[in-house]
């Protein structure tokens, strides 16, 4: 458990960020709740950690008309705790709340989470419920990639080597839509084992634009589509989530730990379809 040596920097701005990061061996440093201890295991061997944590353009919640803004730097605590995001979509403040312990919630931030890719991480199943878009920045400029394109397998992200998660930027849809979170959690860590995000416009009573994503499920997260065709137009009840809860996670090839076997996983994701969805009633 004792790291190998590596230089220390603590950047004020994006800019020399990026400038720190083009370095050979150099790597971002968030909350350091996944990087340190994957540096004390040997896991991982930086030769320097660029320390963003303080950068001050990083670190922000802010709601423009239809848009929510969240800086990667912006600690899960602080999502939980922000009237902003609960005025917008409360399930990122609710499932923000249920991330970790406090100690994790207070250093842990969102850009953090979402370049690790943990394939049991909360955010990455609510950033695709949301239609979210990530901000990169590199040293050429700055490119958005959907959250949809963004995870693309076991802890790997469209990240490349030396660029870095700015903010979050989330449309905040006009209308009456809901939204949900719900994981069956393991309860140490309280990483998701199963965990189901879910958006929907129930205007009318009917069920339209349904996004539903799964975390803890595969090696990365994903979309439902199959979830989601058989909910669009259908009325908003107890009936029509249940039959489509039954089609949750169909074809996937399913995680397999020491926490869960890959059937078990599979019935989980049935369960938890059905109790974000119902949550929206
Ligand atoms: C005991 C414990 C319990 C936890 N429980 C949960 C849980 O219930 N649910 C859950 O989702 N998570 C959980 N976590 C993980 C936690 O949410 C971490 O905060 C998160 O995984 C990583 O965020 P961080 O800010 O700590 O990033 P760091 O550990 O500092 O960095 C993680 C990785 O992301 C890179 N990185 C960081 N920021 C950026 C950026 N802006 N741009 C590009 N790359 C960047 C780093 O280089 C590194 O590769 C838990 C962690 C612990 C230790």
């Amino acid at each position: 458990m004792i790291p190998a040596s590596f230089n220390y920097n603590r950047p004020e701005s994006v800019g020399e960020a990026l400038k720190m990061l083009s370095d050979d061996g150099a790597q971002a440093l968030a909350g350091g709740h996944s990087l340190l201890p994957a540096i004390k295991l040997r896991l991982n061997e930086p030769d320097s950690l660029v320390d963003i944590s303080r950068i001050a353009e990083l670190r922000f919640i802010k709601r423009d008309r239809g848009t929510l803004t969240i800086g990667a730097s912006t600690t899960h605590h602080e999502v939980a705790n922000s009237a902003d995001v609960k005025g917008a979509i409360s399930m990122l403040a609710e499932g923000a709340d249920h991330i970790g312990d406090p100690a994790v919630r207070n250093k842990g931030t969102l850009g953090g989470s979402l370049a690790h890719a943990d394939p049991a991480a909360d955010w990455p199943a609510m950033m695709l419920a949301v239609n979210a878009d990530v901000v990169i920045a590199n040293p050429k400029g700055s490119r958005k990639v959907a959250a949809g394109d963004f995870f693309q397998g076991f802890y790997m992200t469209a990240l490349e080597e030396g660029e870095l998660i700015t903010e979050v930027e989330i449309p905040v849809p006009a209308g009456e839509y809901r939204s949900a979170y719900a994981k069956f959690e393991q309860p140490a860590s309280r990483f998701a084992i199963v965990g189901c995000a879910v958006m929907a416009d129930v205007s009318g009573g009917t069920f339209s634009d349904v996004r539903v994503a799964f975390t803890g499920v595969a090696d990365a997260a994903f979309r439902d589509a199959g979830v989601e065709a058989a909910l669009e137009g259908a009325p908003a009840n107890a009936e029509s989530i249940a039959a489509a809860a039954e089609k949750a996670a169909a074809g996937v090839d399913f995680m397999e730990d020491h926490y869960a076997s890959a059937p078990y996983r599979g019935h989980l994701a049935k369960v938890y379809a059905k109790r974000a969805l119902m949550a929206l009633l």
